[in-house]
């Protein structure tokens, strides 16, 4: 799942592979460590297609209807791949997002852990599962406050039986990420999790140096994108 790029690789993809590898040795830090998401929403099978060509391996989404639209074809014919889910998801997506993705990143309420349990359970699939932590406090994003991190993280597990691996946060737009980074990696350290889901296109280098497992690099690598679908 790392970085063995082929040597057409797309210039994008090179500069942020490159860009990832200075940030690990910057930080002391093996390459296997960080696992790059090539996040394609909105963006095409053509598009998706020289990024795969190039040996990237993980991508990731924002909306399950999107994905269920592009990519099981691509998944048939390359059965080594992980998608994973960026975005919110809702109860009655669940099933779907069960059987489509080999990662969540935004498990943020009770109601959506029930319905994970139940399909994970029926489903015999058992996707990586982040909890989205809302470390800006604001009101217009998802995910759980700092506050009830701790609480909602043993619910998780106790009440739905929900093997929680990391956490995942989304900083404010204005504001510099990397202590938004050091919050997360405080909770998941204090919670005994292990995966942390943070960096973009304009902060991943950060992130990386704060611990970051797993960085959600879209735009970087994809181009800027035209319809309205933004993480923030
Ligand atoms: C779109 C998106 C990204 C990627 O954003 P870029 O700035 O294009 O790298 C990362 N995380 C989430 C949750 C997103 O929705």
């Amino acid at each position: 799942m790392t970085a063995n790029l082929t040597t057409d690789a797309p210039p994008e993809l090179a500069t942020v592979e490159s860009e990832i590898a200075r940030a690990c040795l910057d930080a002391g830090r093996d390459r296997s460590s960080v696992q790059l998401v090539a996040v394609s929403k909105t963006f095409g099978a053509d598009a998706i297609a020289p990024v795969l060509a190039a040996g990237q391996r993980v991508f990731g989404e924002n909306r399950v209807q999107e994905a269920k639209a592009k990519w099981p074809s691509i998944i048939a014919g390359t059965p080594d791949m992980e998608l994973h889910l960026i975005g919110p998801l809702q109860s009655n997506k669940a099933k779907e997002a069960v059987a489509l993705f080999d990662a969540i990143h935004s498990v943020d309420r009770p109601s959506i852990c029930e319905a994970l349990a139940k399909e994970i359970e029926k489903q015999g699939r058992s996707p990586t599962l982040f909890v989205q932590i809302n470390t800006g406090e604001e009101a217009q994003k998802a995910g759980i406050s700092p506050a009830e991190a701790d609480a909602f993280i043993a619910t998780c597990g106790r009440d739905f039986g929900l093997s929680i691996a990391g956490l995942m946060c989304i900083p404010p737009l204005e504001e510099a990420p990397a202590p938004h980074f050091a919050l997360l990696a405080k909770i998941a350290a204090r919670n005994g999790l292990k995966l942390l889901s943070m960096g973009m296109s304009a902060d991943f280098p950060v992130a990386i140096q704060m611990g970051a497992t797993h960085i959600r690099v879209g735009s970087a690598i994809f181009g800027h994108r035209t319809t309205m679908t933004s993480a923030r």
